[in-house]
């Protein structure tokens, strides 16, 4: 088993991309990296010229979901078969089979599962907000912050242990991703500069990011933003040519896709106060607990 093992938790193929330069730098690094998605986004909207239909996107976003995972070199790909619940206030929200309507314990179990399976040293996943509110990144972070504090517990899932031969593991970090407003000021500011207009997205962007203040975490990525578009551009169906990524002139869009910024939101280990560089530091690299 490799000696430092990462898990992202994520809802809809294409969510990976927040961290696709962190787990591709980890995973060259030799980490293990086990990347799981809730759903297969079925309630995603399709790119114009995209050959998919509402029927068969699920089959579609997964493929597209593999095919970034491989560039990226993630090395255990699982998804858990909810149904994307689409934004909030839809009506997909309501269909039994969306993630928003899944049982969280059933889902957590799922979780410590592969967490008791991969042994990861961290995760990361999901702010409570879910990034921007959609209900399934929400689902998925009371999830994963469910199986942070379960996962090492024998109590928790005992069948898991008894009749699947699995062992109690306990995660040491956990971190959510986060946008720093500071990010979004700056690509408006380029943006109104070069007189586009961003209109309405970009002010509820702006809105949700996070106070930069409150990033614990950079993992600089400059040298894999390359291989991050590589991997942003399996995910066909969801290239909308109007989207507000597309619209940001791409020498900016670059610029923003150097640093992939996170907060570490739990901690068994002893931490260093100043800025992280490292989603691994404080822990010890020969750790096989
Ligand atoms: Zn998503």
């Amino acid at each position: 088993m490799a000696n430092k093992r990462l898990l992202g938790a994520y809802a809809h193929p294409d969510d990976e991309q927040g961290v696709s330069g962190l787990m591709h730098k980890y995973a060259s690094e030799g980490v293990d990296v086990t990347l799981v998605c809730a759903t297969r986004g079925e309630a995603g909207e399709i790119a114009p010229g995209v050959d998919a239909t509402p029927e068969n996107l699920g089959q579609v976003r997964e493929a597209e979901l593999r095919c970034a995972a491989e560039k990226i070199g993630v090395n255990n790909v699982y998804l858990f078969d909810y149904r994307d619940s689409g934004m909030l206030g839809t009506p997909e929200n309501n269909d039994p089979r969306a993630f928003w309507q899944a049982n969280l314990f059933e889902v957590t179990e799922k979780l410590v599962r592969l967490i008791r399976r991969h042994k990861p040293h961290v995760i990361t996943t999901f702010d409570a907000n879910g990034g921007y509110g959609h209900p399934d990144h929400i689902q998925i972070h009371r999830a994963a912050l469910m199986a942070y504090f379960v996962a090492g517990d024998p109590r928790a899932y005992p069948d898991q242990i008894t009749r699947e031969d699995l062992q109690p593991w306990t995660v040491s970090k956990l971190y959510w991703g986060a946008f720093p407003r500071s990010r979004f000021e700056r690509y408006a500011e380029l943006a109104r500069r070069a007189g586009i207009d961003l209109g309405v997205p970009m002010q509820e962007f702006l809105k949700r990011a996070m106070p930069d203040e409150i990033i614990t975490t950079k993992i600089d990525v400059a040298q894999y933003v390359e291989l991050k578009l590589n991997a942003l551009f399996c995910h066909a169906s969801q290239m909308n040519p109007n989207s507000i990524f597309n619209r940001i002139p791409p020498e900016i869009r670059r610029e923003g896709m150097q640093v992939e910024t996170l907060v570490r939101a739990e901690s068994r280990v002893v931490v260093p106060p100043e800025l992280e560089t490292d989603l691994f530091a404080g822990i010890n690299d020969h750790a096989e607990i």
